[in-house]
């Protein structure tokens, strides 16, 4: 499996642990180009909706019921989320240009 591309230079620069901190809102600094990249913000956000989804269902049958099985079932799919979490795609963030002095 190889790193994961850089937005801009498009060079394997990021690591694995940096892509997985970007889907946690975390913003990623690429070694090479001094570029800046997010994961894509308007999946980040669905992502996220996916993990508050998961923790009030679940985390509300678990209370209601007492029942443990609702507990594991959000444990389980939490920790899918994060596996996944590392393939959502990354989006440059583009900084503006020093203005030119004459
Ligand atoms: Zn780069």
């Amino acid at each position: 499996m190889s790193l994961p591309s850089c937005p801009h230079c498009n060079k394997t620069s990021i690591s694995w642990w940096q892509k997985y901190k970007a889907a946690k809102w975390a913003l990623i600094h690429c070694k090479q180009c001094k570029g800046h990249a997010c994961s894509l913000p308007y999946l980040l956000v669905f992502y996220t909706m996916l993990y508050v989804w998961n923790v009030m269902l679940f985390g509300y049958l678990t209370y209601v019921t007492g029942n443990l099985w609702y507990l594991l079932t959000l444990v389980v799919i939490w920790v899918i989320l994060d596996l996944y979490s590392v393939y959502l795609p990354l989006s440059a963030i583009k900084t503006k240009k020093p203005p030119q002095q004459n």
